[in-house]
């Protein structure tokens, strides 16, 4: 199914992530945990892409799984930045073949390598890129972007990466999924600007529990997003009881969650990334919300 036809439905939706494993030795293991958050019958599963395209088989193995064992419609991605369009092509064809219905369709990280490099050799320069020849392959995907509610961290200021946003909407972009962000007025400011700009697609917010206080370096490092005192103080008094910070992860993102739905947002995203039980317990948060 596409994610399009989820969205016109009308109703709240809840939506979770995984990410394919690194090496055949976890295969099992990831695909396991997947199977699970999958029998949680969320509005959708997304299936990330690892850097660099290394594990691209792995990202449609399990978006195939879960959606032909489980019925859960899947979202698969795709980066650009390392690939030829000889390799995006059979990318795009593979998905086909897999009967994925949705992509997400992302430029990538940049990497020191690719940074040094001469980019006049890139095939692909920009996640519009990819979502215009995705359009001229004449594939029948239903796709969507990332955006950033805190800019991204290339763009010199968010009127340019607003732009820029439009242009992949312009290009064919249904729907745009957020980076984390740990205060949702941030989400509201940015929601304001982009409707101002004329981007009128769904925009599913994406919140990433924090379940143990290592993980908060890593978060604001990947995203660059602003920790809010409420946020910080709750690390600082239970980042050292692994417990007692995963009860309260859980608790800040569905505190999140239920602020988005309360004010009128009717798709979130949980970056539950392979942790069936965080999944588990943020669904159960909002068993009779989610009705
Ligand atoms: P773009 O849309 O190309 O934007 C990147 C930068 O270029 C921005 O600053 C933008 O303003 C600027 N820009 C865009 N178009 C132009 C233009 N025409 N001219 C000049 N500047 C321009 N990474 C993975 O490797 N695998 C994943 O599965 C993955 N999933 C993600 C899911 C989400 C929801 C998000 C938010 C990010 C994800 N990422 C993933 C990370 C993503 O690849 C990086 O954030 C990357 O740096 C940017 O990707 P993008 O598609 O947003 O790029």
């Amino acid at each position: 199914m596409k994610l399009t036809e989820i969205f016109k439905q009308k109703k709240l939706c809840l939506s979770f992530e995984v990410f394919p494993p690194k090496t055949d030795s976890v295969f099992d293991t990831v695909k396991t945990a997947t199977e699970e958050i999958a029998r949680l019958r969320p509005s959708f599963v997304s299936v990330t892409y690892g850097a660099g395209g290394g594990t691209s088989r792995y990202t449609l193995e399990i978006a195939k799984n879960i959606n032909e064992k489980y019925g859960v419609p899947t979202l698969a991605h795709l980066t650009c930045i390392s690939s030829t369009r000889e390799t995006v092509r059979e990318r795009i064809r593979a998905m086909q073949e897999a009967g994925i219905e949705n992509v997400m369709a992302l430029r990538g990280d940049l990497t020191p390598a690719l940074e040094s490099s001469d980019r006049s050799t890139w095939a692909y320069r920009h996640a519009v890129d990819l979502i215009a020849d995705i359009k001229e392959s004449g594939a029948d995907f239903c796709i969507g972007g990332a955006c950033y509610p805190e800019v991204h961290p290339e763009s010199s200021n968010q009127a340019e990466d607003i732009r820029h946003l439009k242009e992949k909407v312009d290009a064919g972009c249904e729907f745009l999924t957020t980076q984390m962000f740990f205060d949702n007025n941030l989400l509201y400011n940015f929601l304001y600007k982009i409707r101002e700009a004329g981007i009128t697609v769904p925009i599913i917010p994406g919140v990433m529990p924090i379940t143990n206080a290592n993980q908060v370096k890593r978060a604001i490092a990947l995203s660059g997003s602003f920790m809010p005192q409420r946020f910080k103080s709750l690390v600082d008094k239970f980042g050292s009881s692994p417990d007692a910070m995963k009860q309260a992860g859980i608790a800040y993102a569905t505190d999140q969650i239920i602020d988005l739905y309360a004010n009128g947002i009717q798709n979130v995203h949980v970056y539950s990334m392979n942790k069936p039980d965080v999944a588990e317990k943020i669904q159960a948060n909002l068993s009779d919300i989610l009705v």
